[in-house]
This record gives C-alpha cells, structure tokens and sequence, in this order.
C-alpha cells in the first residue's frame, strides 16, 4: 500500500500499444511503419475522461486554520479544470452529512447546499450518511442536485436497491461509454444507524451482479466508486474487473493498485482534489490508459463566488466556531480506534482536566465520550476542535468512592476489549495507574493498580471526578457510581467542554504526553495480524 503523494503517474493500461511503439521506434528501416502509425493514431485520439474526486467531506468551509480544503475552492478549480478538459465527472466517494458541528443542527442540509453549488454530479453512501437514520439520508437525498448511487444497499421491504437509486449509470462521451456504480462497506450496518429495513450486501456479491449488466449496456470502461476499507477495495478490484477505484473512508492519501484497477483515497474534508484522466480509444472504447494528479487544495486557490450566499447563511456559526481557544505544541491523538482501546495523550489529557478542576484524587472518562475521531495537528485550536472533542456537554461530577468500586469500574471498562471493535467504556484516567491482561476472564483482568505509586487500598475512600453520563446514568455500563455520594452535585458541576476549553486557554501551548498510566500487559503474546 502506497501513502505517497506523487504529482503525476501514468499506467499504460495496453501493453500491446507500448510494445508496439518500442518495436517500431527501435528500427529506423521501418520508417514508414512508424510514420503509418503516427497518422493512425493521429486520427484514433483517445477520448479523455476526467474524474474529479472528493471523499469524506465533513464541512465545506476550509479547515486547518483555512489553510487547506474548502468546497468553494474545489469548485472554482473544477470549473477550470472544466475548460480545458470538458468531459469531467466529479464525484463524492461517500461521508458528508456527519459527524460534524454544523450537522449537529442542520443535520447534513449545509453540505447537500454545498455540492449543490459545486457541480457534483455523483455520490456514494459513506457509513456516515446513515447516522441520521435512513429517513433523514432519504430527505438530504430529494435535495440533491447530484445522484446518489449504492448498488449494494437494499431496502428489505421491496426488495429494491434503497430509496430507489439506480443500479448503475452510463455516461456517454464523443462516442465512448463509461459505467459507474457505488458500492457501501457492510459495517455500516454496525456502526451507523441504517435501521431494521436496510440490508447491505457484500461488495463482490454486488458488484459481479452489476458489471456485466454495464458491459452490456455497452460501457467498456467501469468506475466504481465506493467507500470500503483499503483491503475490501483490494477485493472488489480482483473479483468484478472495474477498471478503477475511487474510494474512501480511511481519511489518508492512499494510492494503490489490485486486479488492473488503481485505487485512490483522498485523506478527508478536499484537503486534496484527486484528478483521474482515463483515456479511451475512440475507436475500441478500450481504456488504453490512466494519468492521475493529486491536487493540494489550499489557501492560494480562489473561491468559487457562487458560495457568497451560502457562506452569508452560515457565517455567523462559522465564525463562532473558528474562535481560537488556544493552540497545541503537539498532535493530539482523538482517534476513535485509539481513545476506545488505550492511553492517548488526548485521553490523558481529559482525565487530567476532569481531576484538577474538580480537585479530585482520580479523574475518569469513557473513551466513546471522547469523539472528533481524529488527529489534531499542531497549531491553534478552535472552539469547532473543543466541541468536537467532546460535543455532549456533559457536567463532571465529584463521588466519594470505596477502592473496591473503583477497582470494579476499571474491571468494567477493559471487560469488553477483544470482543468489541471500539469499546466505548473503556476507561482513560488520572490520578492512577492501571495495568490489565486481556487474555483473561472478564472482571478479573486488572493486574495492578496504584494511586499515587500505592496499590490501590479496596477499603479506603477515594474522591474520582467522571460525567454525569457515567456516574449517575450508568453510561456505558458504569452502574457500580449509582448510589455513591457526590461531593460537586450536577446543579455546581462544571461541564466537560468547559472545563476543557478553560484547560487549553489557561497556558500558551498545551503539549500533553502519554506516561505509560494504562498498560495492557498481553501486548506481543499473540498479535499475529493480516490484512
Ligand atoms: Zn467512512
């Protein structure tokens, strides 16, 4: 797997044609063979198709302190694109309506505004589109100016692909097809909110059903676009033939091949502008070849003043949002897959706040609490980073707590690790120290704990500081902080994003380090891992 940024790459799909020019340029005594061929292919120019894509696309205003991405940008530059290459097709490769702030209340109706505006002309479900429920999908999807495609998702009451989207569609081109379909990743239906009536089939399953259709609608050339792990796309390359990939979902620059199909991932939010030249005999409809460039969207790009109107109509909560709070020395780690399953100098960084502000001896919070699912890079930090770290405004609480319930809170948050993908209740703290073996029976896998470098005494009375989510909802599963008496009651409580905005503007420069307070000792026993 590629994670290169190249400026420009070619693939000469026709070997035949490659062979063909070193066998006649090698011979000068077949001059008049090369001369032959050269008006040939003068007369066969190749058809160029250019596909402009985008994937997981979370806000369109810029991002990075506006240094890079912004949908206006990429529109201004599709538009150029557009002059000199005229047969373009730009495509969203899947998650747009959420999570973001915006979303939070427009519920996905900004970024729908957005693509509108920017000429998109197709889109794939990302895993996101979904978070909603499928009713609200279905509303964003009656606002599209664009179509949206998903072969694989299915509506179980009719049988029929979901919200009636077509199966495939063909474009025609100076006398050239291309077919494109969408394909969904089956997690979706895990980690989303699809509802009992949606199904989503296995992406080979779908796509060898819809290829040869495409074929024989008459398109030579097949694009799918999808959003699937790099490893399913892998796949889907090998089992359907389609002649490229452009996909999503893991929010790096990927650029990889598999089968004969390239794929490509932009990182996320059109930090970049993937532009795919596939170049078509006019003649045999035949992808004779790929040149690609990967485009920085930046600061140095004009908008697209088309978005004028819609920037007024979302200004003032954006602006509110770009507030600078204050600014990290370091990258902070708020990756899902991370705050849920170790320490994280985020997750440190939390409890640590939690304690201090509250001046208890332990601070306590889940890792599904902890969201932005991202990497934060150095620099200024905003009010958007704050709320998108923890966006629930949950208040923190202070109980006095025995060492017995804390030890069973802690066995409660590593219980469920190896069963469960991304554990929500898994505990990041301060104050203490834990180890743990996962290897073991749940709620015997704590191997050790120490406050201030003393075992933790089961009988002595601590004070920890959590959200009112954990301790008096039992969120997460945490019911063992039920009845415990609270020394900070809700009505005083600080609330979470509070606490942590005021902990981020009250120094210079935030620049928190893991120090090795959660261990999980089975590490290296039996990590044998294969993609
Ligand atoms: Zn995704």
């Amino acid at each position: 797997m590629i994670s290169i940024s190249v400026p420009v790459r070619r693939i000469l799909v026709s070997v035949t044609l490659l062979a063909a020019i070193l066998a006649l340029t090698a011979s000068t005594a077949e001059f008049n063979s090369i001369s032959h061929a050269t008006a040939q292919e003068t007369r066969d120019c190749p058809v160029r198709v250019t596909l402009l894509q985008v994937n997981d696309v979370y806000q369109f205003a810029p991002v990075d302190g506006g240094t890079r991405g912004g949908v206006a940008r990429v529109s201004l530059l599709r538009k150029e694109i557009m002059k000199e290459s005229p047969h373009t097709l730009f495509l969203l490769a899947g998650d747009t309506i959420s999570p973001s702030i915006e979303s939070n209340t427009y519920k996905g109706k900004q970024m729908i505004e957005a693509w509108n505006l920017s000429g998109l002309d197709y889109a794939t479900f990302g895993n996101h589109e979904f978070d909603f429920g499928p009713s609200v999908l279905q509303d964003r999807m009656r606002e599209s100016h664009f179509k949206w495609l998903a072969a694989n998702v299915v509506d179980k009451k009719t049988g029929k692909l979901f919200a009636d989207t077509p199966e495939f569609v063909i474009r025609e081109f100076d006398g050239v097809k291309v077919g494109l379909f969408g394909i969904v990743l089956q997690d979706t239906l895990l980690t989303s909110r699809p509802g009992p009536d949606v199904d989503i089939q296995d992406p080979c399953a779908a796509a060898t059903r819809v290829v040869p259709k495409i074929h024989a609608a008459g398109a030579q050339v097949i694009v799918a676009l999808t959003h699937l792990s790099m490893s399913e796309d892998k796949q889907l390359a090998r089992c359907s033939g389609v002649d490229v990939i452009i996909g999503g979902h893991e929010h790096t620059l990927l650029e990889s091949m598999s089968g004969h199909a390239p794929i490509f991932k932009m990182t996320s939010d059109a930090r970049e502008l993937g532009r795919i030249d596939l170049n078509i005999s006019k003649s045999t409809g035949k992808l004779e070849s790929i040149d690609w460039q990967i485009i920085p969207v930046t600061d140095s790009l004009k908008d697209d003043p088309a978005f004028v109107a819609l920037d007024r109509k979302y200004g003032p909560l954006l602006k509110s949002l770009e507030q600078p709070v204050g600014r990290t020395e370091v990258q902070l780690d708020v990756k899902s897959a991370d705050v849920r399953t170790q320490e994280t100098n985020m997750g440190d960084f939390i409890a640590d706040v939690f304690r201090q502000a509250t001046g208890a001896d332990i601070g306590l919070v889940n890792g599904g609490s902890i969201r932005a699912d991202a990497t934060i890079q150095p620099g200024v930090l905003t009010k958007r980073d704050v709320l998108s770290i923890l966006p629930y405004n949950n208040k923190v609480v202070k109980m006095q707590l025995s060492g017995a319930v804390i030890r069973a809170a802690l066995e409660h948050g590593v219980a469920s690790i190896g069963q469960e993908a991304q554990p929500g209740r898994f505990p990041q703290i301060s104050g203490l120290r834990y180890a743990y073996d996962a290897t073991r029976k749940p709620g015997a896998r704590i191997t050790s704990v120490t406050v201030n470098g003393q075992p933790l005494d089961n009988k002595r009375t601590y004070t920890l500081a959590t959200t009112t989510y954990v301790a008096l909802e039992a969120g997460d599963g945490y019911d063992m902080f039920r009845n415990a008496p609270l020394l900070i009651r809700p009505e005083q409580a600080p609330s979470e994003t509070d606490i942590l905005q005021k902990a981020i503007a009250s120094v210079p420069a935030i620049a928190p380090k893991i120090d090795g307070r959660i261990k999980r000792v089975d590490l290296g026993k039996d990590q044998s891992t294969c993609n």
